[in-house]
């Protein structure tokens, strides 16, 4: 059976013909499409399970247009999310991350400054939280994404950025935090894709320093960013 992402790019790009997604381990966010016998072929990276469902329906358009060498207005608006997104910092970190799993670069960064594992144990003690993923820091300092979990191989991955001597170590410990938050609660569907339910919010209220780590992130950011980029 196709996927309810597929059902819809098909209705879109009018293919009549059966189609089919095998989700692969890759070490990028690949996908391809392929005309086989009477059917279409859809491999795709594991980590678009996870997006957006308007994310992966313009990704299965996209793929359409591709092979038949033409456009469907209809897809416009669901292409253009899906480039977005492949634009985004969010896909720059999973791409990272993937590239340092299955890639020659393996290796597991805990940090130069601020330990993740001792701080992640921290943070599951204090807030009695079962984690037994991975942690890591990105390769590449994002600084609009401070973190993400990947569901897929249950890995947290914390952005390089917060690895400097000047972020307090409670603004780590509340992107850990939060990270292990998507871990532990489901995201809801109702009219879209709620990834920050009510339910989340709350859970992240009870950190400690919840009002500190905004206050700090909001205030001190972009001006570990200039310094990173431009050095002052
Ligand atoms: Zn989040």
């Amino acid at each position: 059976m196709d996927s309810i992402e597929l059902e819809i790019a098909r209705e879109i790009c009018h293919v009549p013909d059966s189609c089919s997604v095998d989700f692969k381990d890759y070490s990028s966010l690949r996908a391809t499409l392929k005309k086989r016998g009477g059917g279409y072929y859809f491999t795709v990276a594991k980590e678009f399970k996870n997006t957006d469902i308007s994310v992966q329906i313009g990704l299965y358009c996209h793929l359409f247009e591709k092979l038949f060498g033409k456009k469907f207005s209809e897809a416009d608006s669901y292409v253009k999310v899906y480039k977005k997104f492949i634009k985004s910092q969010k896909a720059e970190l999973i791409t990272d991350h993937l590239a340092r799993l299955n890639g020659r670069d393996v290796l597991i960064d805990k940090g130069k400054f601020h330990n993740l594992d001792r701080l992640l144990n921290q943070v599951c003690t204090a807030y009695s939280i079962s984690f037994n993923g991975l942690v890591s820091y990105s390769k590449e300092k994002s600084f609009r994404r401070l973190g993400f979990y990947d569901s897929a191989r249950n890995r947290i991955v914390i952005s390089k950025s917060l690895d400097d001597e000047r972020v307090p170590p409670y603004v780590v410990e509340f992107v850990l935090y939060h990270e292990l938050l998507h871990s532990i609660i489901d995201v809801e569907f109702k009219a879209k894709r709620i990834v920050h339910s009510k339910r989340f919010k709350e859970a992240e209220d009870k950190f400690k320093y919840k009002k500190e780590s905004d206050e700090w992130i909001n205030r001190n950011l972009s001006k570990l960013k200039r310094r990173s980029l431009f050095g002052f």
